[in-house]
């Protein structure tokens, strides 16, 4: 019987691995590898935080296979470069992997199949890994991917998910091939303090104790998945990052139940697989905008302290440095956050969606390609949302999420004090009550939430 290799990415898990189940399958043994490949790991986006959370998958994999008789091979370098060495040093006959979305994985994909078969050997790439549906499984008549979400969502309901599929019980591994020793997150530094755990056991035992949780879990998703101090989604985007849940898995153990909760939770699932097939049809999306509104943004330097403020949870709007401070802290921030800070940034202090974006990918522990930039750009008026003009206003937005203030007090410890909805707007306190907290003055005055900036350049 021959010898596989699977190429692990962004699928760090041994249930429901398509790849790896095929592999175990049709081979004798199976060389789990995964690469460390400088061009993710030292480029600019990749911030420690996912660093240290991918340390946490890889060393979770590895115990995983260990317990099935395995282990993880981790190799340094151009993936290609070493998925063709590992394969030539096990004599394997093939190689399996899950297909990707972005250009890199695009390019990534072809390479390592044109280097596989010069060799003789044959690249497997198995689809609906990283998503439920595989890009272009659906598609409107005369496009290639679905532009509106709505209609995506009708199409994508219609279709039924492939079937979970089992771990598997054994995964014998050549002893001959040799393997780096697993990155190490205590090897790391700058990490954001309350950054949560990797691994497939963390994503499994979350997803598990979020089901049975009642209102504060899927039950109650449709009712709170708004309300920022309740804090209660799922907080499961960093393991479908990484893939050590698998979303078909999710999607088909949260269409088993009943209710609102579960219904809303699998839309949102579908959010993330829209953004995917938008980036696999328009990999230029990832920097470029998706339809462009000929903004002129104010220049990066012009804004420059304005931007700082932003990062640092300074701007003088409690609610948005609420947010980013979250950010800060955490390397997550809850959706309602990440909507209304980025329409600060990009419709209010009229920054560059790409600045924003590239702060966030940093810091996020979940920052994606595909949810990141396009979420980027549909807030920013440049992506999908069919209302491209809409603005937030920080303002409403804190009254509406955040009614009571606790997600302010929480994260804005200098307005603590102040009771109730007064926190959302410090500005309208006395002079002198004022000068007793130690928070800055808004960077600008709101025009219903709209960017002086902007109209002054007459484009709204
Ligand atoms: P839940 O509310 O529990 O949702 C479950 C899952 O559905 C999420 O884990 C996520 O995988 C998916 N999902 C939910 N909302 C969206 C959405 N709007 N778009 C795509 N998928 C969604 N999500 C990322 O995974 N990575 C990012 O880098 C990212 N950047 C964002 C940037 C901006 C400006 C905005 C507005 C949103 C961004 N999102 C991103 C989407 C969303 O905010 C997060 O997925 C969500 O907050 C994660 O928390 P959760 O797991 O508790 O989500």
């Amino acid at each position: 019987m021959p010898i596989s290799v699977v190429l692990f990415t962004s699928d760090l898990r041994v249930h429901d691995h398509p790849p790896l189940r095929a592999a175990v399958k049709g081979a004798d043994a199976v060389v789990p590898l995964f690469v460390r490949d400088p061009a993710i790991d030292g480029h600019d986006d990749m911030g420690p935080n996912r660093a240290a959370f991918l340390a946490d998958c890889l060393a979770d994999l590895d115990r995983r296979l260990r317990d099935r008789g395995g282990r993880l091979v981790v190799r340094t370098g151009d993936p290609v470069e070493e998925a063709r060495a590992v394969a030539e040093e096990a004599d394997a006959a093939d190689v399996h992997m899950a297909g990707g979305v972005s250009r890199y994985a695009h390019a990534r994909e072809r390479r390592l199949r044109e280097a596989l078969e010069k060799d003789g050997r044959s690249l497997h790439v198995h689809d609906a890994v990283v998503t439920a549906l595989a890009p272009g499984e659906v598609t409107p008549t005369g496009s290639d991917h679905f532009a509106v979400f709505t209609p995506y969502f009708r199409r994508w309901s219609a279709q039924e998910p492939r079937a979970v599929l089992a771990a598997p019980r054994t995964v014998r591994v050549p002893d001959r091939v040799r393997s780096d020793s697993l990155p190490d997150r205590d090897d790391l530094s700058d990490l954001s303090p309350g950054l949560a755990r990797g691994g497939e056991g963390v994503g499994r035992a979350r997803w598990k104790k979020w089901l049975r949780a009642g209102d504060d879990g899927i039950d109650g998703y449709e009712e709170r998945h708004d309300d920022l101090a309740g804090d209660v989604t799922s907080k499961l985007s960093p393991h479908l990052h990484f893939g050590t849940l698998s979303v078909t898995e999710l999607v088909r153990d949260a269409r088993a139940r009943t209710g609102q909760g579960a219904e809303a939770f699998v839309r949102q699932l579908c959010w993330r697989d829209f953004h995917h097939q938008v980036l696999a049809a328009r990999p230029r999306a990832a920097t470029a905008d998706y339809r462009t509104r000929e903004d002129r943004w104010r220049s990066a330097e012009a804004a420059r302290e304005d931007i700082s403020a932003w990062q640092e949870g300074r701007t003088g709007y409690p609610i948005v440095d609420a947010a980013m401070r979250q950010l800060l802290h955490e390397g997550w921030m809850h959706n309602r956050g990440r909507l209304l800070t980025a329409s600060f940034l990009a419709k209010t202090l009229y920054v560059d969606w790409r600045i924003g974006a590239r702060h966030f990918r940093r810091l996020l522990v979940d920052g994606d390609v595909a949810n990141n930039q396009l979420n980027w750009q549909w807030v920013a008026g440049t992506g999908t949302d069919s209302r491209p003009n809409r603005v937030l206003n920080p303002v409403t937005q804190a009254k509406r999420y955040d009614p009571d203030g606790s997600y302010v007090r929480r994260w804005v410890p200098e307005l603590a004090e102040l009771k109730g909805a007064a926190i959302h707007e410090p500005w309208k306190l006395p002079a002198k009550e004022r000068k007793r907290h130690d928070y800055p003055e808004p960077l600008l005055e709101l025009a219903d939430g709209l960017s002086r900036f902007k109209q002054a350049r007459g484009i709204e």
